[in-house]
C-alpha cells in the first residue's frame, strides 16, 4: 500500500519506518527542510533503539523516503497519517493550528478516495473539525479516523511492530477495511485491533496517558508519605505490585513524570473537561503533585550544605525525561537544574543522548561532559535525574576519590541503602529512610 505521513517526528519517523518495514511504500512528509535534507542524507534524525536499522534497510531498498512537498508526498497515497504536534495552548488544550492546517492543505491535493488518520493525540471532536477543514477544498470521498497512538520513546520500535493493541474508530467500513488490512501484519501474535467510534477512539488516549501518570503520582504520594511515617516505598512498591489487580509497572517513586506526553495530555483533559463544565478534581491534583515532586530532593541538598548551593558544583547525571531517548521534553532535570542555577551552584551534566538537546535550552550555562566520571571530578554532590542503565553500577571507589564530598541525591531510587551505608556515603533519595554517611 501507498501511505504517506504527514510530521515526521518522533512519531511520524517511527510510524512511517515500521510501515515500511511491513512492504509499503511510505513517504514521510515534514515542514522542517533541515529534518528532511538530513533523512534524505540516510542521516536519522532521532534516536531510538532499533530504528537506525529499519530505517538503512527501507530507504536502500527504495520503500522509504522523504520530502518537504506535500502534494508530491501524497500522491497515490491510499492513506495519509497526520503526525503532527498538539501542543499545549495558553490556556492548556492542545493546540491543533498544526493538524487542521494540513488538513485545510490536504482537501484540494486528493485525487481518488483517501483514508486520513489522526495519529497525533487530539482532543475529542478533533477528527470532526479536520472532516470539515478537507470537505471545504475537496471534490473526492475521503474519510477521517482516529488511530491514537501507545509508542513508549525508547521502545518505540518494539511498541510499534507489537502493539499491545491498535485502537481505531471510525464508523466507515470502508475505511475500516483498509485499516485493517495495514495493520495485520503488527497483530499476528493476536493482540486485538479494537474498532470503536471516533469520539471514544480520541478519549482512549487521553485516558491512558491520564491514569498512567495518576499511578506514578499516587506512588509519589505513597513515597514522600513512607519517609514522614518511615517506611520504605520500595517494600511497599513490592508488597502491591505482585497484586495482579494493581500490577508491577508504573509504580516506582521518583522525580515525578516529564516527557513530551503524560505533561501536555494530562493538562488537554483537564482543559477538555472543563470545557465540558465537568471538575475532574484528581487531574488536577496529579498535576500539583507532579509539579513538586519534579524539585522535591533541592531542600533536602541545601539542607545537607547548610542552607546554601551557592559555590557548589552538581554532578547532574541523567537529562532525558526517561532513559534510551534523547527527549528532553519537560524533563525533570531541566526543572532541577534551573533550580541549582539559581541558587548560584555551577552544573555539568552528563547524559548519553540528551545532551545536544539540553545545550539548545542552557547553552554555556552549564557544562556538558562526555562520561559521567569527568561529570563528579571535582564536584560537591551527585543529582540522579535520569535511570540510565550505565547509572546503576558505577565504580564507587573512583566516584568518591573525584567527589568532594560523598554525597549522592538519587531522584530515581537507583541503590540499596544498605549498600550506600556500607560504603559511607551521604545518600537521599525518594520514599526511603536517607542515609548520612
Ligand atoms: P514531534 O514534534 O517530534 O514531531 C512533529 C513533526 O511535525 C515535526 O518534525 C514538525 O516539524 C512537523 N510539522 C509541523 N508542522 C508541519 C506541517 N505543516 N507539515 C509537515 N510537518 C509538520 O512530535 P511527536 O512527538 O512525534 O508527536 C506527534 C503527535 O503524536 C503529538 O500529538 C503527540 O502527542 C503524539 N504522540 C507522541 C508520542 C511520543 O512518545 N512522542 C507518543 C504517542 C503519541
Amino acid at each position: 500500500m501507498k501511505i504517506a505521513v504527514v510530521g515526521t517526528g518522533y512519531v511520524g519517523l517511527v510510524t512511517g519506518t515500521c510501515f515500511a518495514e511491513t512492504g509499503n511504500t511510505v513517504t514521510c512528509i515534514d515542514i522542517d527542510q533541515e529534518k528532511i535534507k538530513k533523512l534524505q542524507n540516510g542521516q536519522i534524525t532521532i534516536y531510538e533503539p532499533g530504528l537506525e536499522q529499519l530505517f538503512e534497510r527501507n530507504t536502500k531498498q527504495g520503500r522509504l523516503t522523504f520530502t518537504t512537498n506535500l502534494s508530491e508526498g501524497i500522491k497515490e497515497a491510499k492513506m495519509i497519517f497526520l503526525a503532527l504536534p498538539t501542543p499545549p495552548g495558553e490556556d492548556g488544550s492542545a493546540d491543533l493550528k498544526y493538524v487542521l492546517k494540513v488538513a485545510e492543505d490536504l482537501g484540494p491535493l486528493l485525487t481518488e478516495y483517501t483514508v486520513i488518520v489522526d495519529k497525533s493525540t487530539v482532543p475529542v471532536g478533533t477528527a470532526e473539525k479536520v472532516r470539515a477543514k478537507i470537505a471545504t477544498g475537496c471534490k473526492v470521498e475521503f474519510d477521517v479516523i482516529s488511530n491514537p497512538e501507545f509508542l513508549r520513546e525508547g521502545v518505540a520500535v518494539e511498541d510499534f511492530m507489537k502493539p499491545d493493541r491498535v485502537v481505531i474508530g471510525t464508523s466507515s467500513e470502508k475505511a475500516k477495511k483498509i485499516t485493517e488490512t495495514l495493520y495485520a501484519p503488527f497483530v499476528r501474535q493476536g493482540n486485538p485491533v479494537i474498532f470503536m467510534d471516533e469520539r471514544s477512539a480520541e478519549l482512549t488516549k487521553y485516558a491512558a496517558n491520564a491514569f498512567l501518570a495518576a499511578k506514578i503520582t499516587f506512588m509519589n504520594e505513597i513515597a514522600n508519605l513512607c519517609e514522614l511515617l518511615g517506611a520504605d516505598v520500595d517494600a511497599v512498591r513490592k508488597g502491591i505490585g505482585t497484586d495482579s489487580r494493581i500490577g508491577k509497572r508504573f509504580l516506582f517513586a521518583g522525580i515525578g513524570y516529564g516527557g513530551s506526553c503524560f505533561p501536555k495530555d494530562v493538562q488537554a483533559l483537564a482543559k477538555s473537561s472543563k470545557d465540558a463544565k465537568y471538575d475532574f478534581k484528581m487531574l488536577n491534583a496529579v498535576m500539583d503533585v507532579n509539579h513538586s515532586q519534579k524539585t522535591k530532593l533541592v531542600p533536602a541538598m541545601k539542607k545537607y550544605f547548610g542552607g546554601s548551593l551557592k559555590g557548589k558544583t552538581i554532578a547532574v547525571w541523567g537529562l532525558a525525561f526517561k532513559p534510551h531517548t534523547d527527549d528532553i521534553r519537560e524533563a525533570p532535570a531541566l526543572y532541577n537544574i534551573e533550580e541549582f542555577l539559581k541558587e548560584g551552584a555551577t552544573v555539568k551534566a552528563h547524559d548519553p543522548e540528551g545532551a545536544e538537546n539540553v545545550k539548545k535550552i542552557f547553552g554555556d550555562k552549564i557544562q556538558y561532559t562526555e562520561t559521567p566520571y569527568q561529570a563528579v571530578e571535582g564536584a560537591d554532590a551527585v543529582f540522579i535525574a535520569t535511570e540510565w542503565p550505565e547509572f546503576r553500577t558505577p565504580d564507587f571507589d573512583k566516584l568518591s576519590s573525584l567527589l568532594k564530598s560523598k554525597v549522592i541525591f538519587d531522584g530515581r531510587n537507583l541503590y540499596e541503602l544498605q549498600m550506600m551505608k556500607d560504603l559511607g556515603y551521604s545518600y537521599f533519595s525518594i520514599g526511603r529512610e536517607a542515609v548520612n554517611g
